[in-house]
C-alpha cells in the first residue's frame, strides 16, 4: 500500500491570448477546473498505476472540498484520513497564454491547516509499505509522518516540490529523494546544470536519490556509489505538465511492489518503469485527467 500525506487543490485554468500585465484585465478564453495538488494528483498517479493506495489531507467547507473529495474516491482511494476543515480548499489560480506561458498563485486553504497529524493519521500511516510526501502542506505533518515511517521501517520517498531547503531534522528521515533538476538545486543548495553534480551533494543528505531529467528521463544515485541512468521512452510531448507526478506516484508503486526496496539491482527497471508513466503522461494534454494508468505505463515499458 502507498499511503500519501499531502496537498489536494483544486486548478481554476483559462486561456488567454496573453497574460495580463499588473493592473491590466484582458479577455480570455476557456475556462475549466481541474482537480490537482501534487498530494492528490501523485496519489491518483499511484492508484491509476496499480496500487492500493490511501490520502491523508485537508479540503475545505467549500463546494472544491466536495469536487476534490469525490476525485479522489472515483480514483478508488482510502479517503478515510482526508478531513474537512472551516474556510475554503486550497486553489490554484492558472492563466495560460498561447505560447503556453503561464502564471500561477496559489492559495493553500486548508492544506495549510493540516498542521498536526492525529491517532487515526498513525494507523494509517502504519498499513503504507511506502509513504510518499511532498512539500504542499505544513513541514510539520510532512515530519510527523516521516518519523512514524522510519519508526516502522517503512520506506519514506520523498518529493521536494515546490523546492526549498530542507531542515536536517527532516532530511535525515528520507530515504528515496525525488527531485527534478531545479528542486535539485535549490535542496543541494549547488548552483550547477550538471546531473552528476547535483547527484553528488544530494547522496551527501540522504541515503538515495532519484533525479529526473525530463526528456533525458532519469538518474539513481545512493551512497555506496551506485549511478543509474535512463532514458525516457521517445514520445511526441503534447502536455508535460503533472508528468513529474505521474513519475514520483509510480515510483512509489515499483517501490510497494517490491517492499518498499530500491537497490543498485531493482534502480534500473523501477526508474524506466517510472519514466514510462512520466512519458505516457506527456503524451496527453491535460494535467491530473492525464495520469496514465497502468497498462498505458506498461505499454510504453515494453516499447
Ligand atoms: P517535472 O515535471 O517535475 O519538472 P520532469 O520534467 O523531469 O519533471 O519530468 C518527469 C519525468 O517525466 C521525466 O523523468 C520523464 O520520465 C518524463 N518526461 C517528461 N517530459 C518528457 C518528454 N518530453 N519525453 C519523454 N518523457 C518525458
Amino acid at each position: 500500500r502507498v499511503v500519501v500525506v499531502g496537498s489536494a487543490n483544486l486548478d481554476l485554468v483559462v486561456t488567454t491570448p496573453q497574460l495580463p500585465r499588473p493592473g491590466e484585465t484582458v479577455l480570455g478564453g476557456d475556462f475549466r477546473t481541474v482537480p490537482g495538488g501534487k498530494g492528490a494528483n501523485q496519489a491518483v498517479a499511484a492508484a491509476r498505476a496499480g496500487a492500493d493506495c490511501a490520502f491523508v489531507g485537508a479540503v475545505g467547507t467549500d463546494d472544491f472540498g466536495m469536487l476534490l473529495s469525490d476525485n479522489l474516491i472515483a480514483a478508488g482511494i482510502d479517503v478515510r484520513g482526508l478531513r474537512t476543515v472551516d474556510g475554503p480548499s486550497g486553489v490554484a489560480l492558472i492563466a495560460v497564454d498561447g505560447a503556453a506561458e503561464n502564471f500561477i498563485v496559489v492559495a493553500p486553504g486548508a492544506n495549510a491547516a493540516l498542521t498536526t497529524l492525529d491517532a487515526a493519521d498513525r494507523t494509517a500511516v502504519a498499513a503504507a509499505d511506502v509513504l510518499l510526501l511532498q512539500l504542499e502542506v505544513p513541514l510539520a505533518a510532512v515530519t510527523q509522518a516521516a518519523e512514524w515511517a522510519r519508526a516502522d521501517g517503512t520506506t519514506v520517498v520523498l518529493n521536494a516540490a515546490p523546492a526549498r531547503p530542507l531542515p536536517a531534522e527532516l532530511l535525515d528521515l528520507v530515504d528515496v529523494l525525488v527531485v527534478n533538476e531545479h528542486e535539485a538545486a535549490v535542496v543541494g543548495g549547488v548552483f550547477t546544470e550538471e546531473p552528476g553534480a547535483l547527484l553528488d551533494a544530494l547522496v551527501t543528505l540522504v541515503p538515495r536519490v532519484v533525479l529526473t531529467l525530463g526528456a533525458r528521463g532519469a538518474a539513481y544515485a545512493d551512497r555506496d556509489d551506485v549511478r543509474v541512468e535512463v532514458p525516457a521512452p521517445k514520445i511526441d510531448a503534447v502536455d508535460t505538465t503533472a508528468a513529474g507526478d505521474a513519475f514520483t506516484g509510480a515510483l512509489a508503486v515499483a517501490l510497494a511492489e517490491r517492499g518498499g526496496a530500491l537497490t543498485a539491482d531493482t534502480a534500473p527497471a523501477v526508474l524506466r518503469w517510472a519514466c514510462a508513466a512520466g512519458a505516457a503522461c506527456a503524451q496527453r494534454p491535460g494535467a491530473s485527467t492525464a495520469l496514465p494508468r497502468r497498462a498505458a505505463i506498461d505499454a510504453l515499458y515494453a516499447a
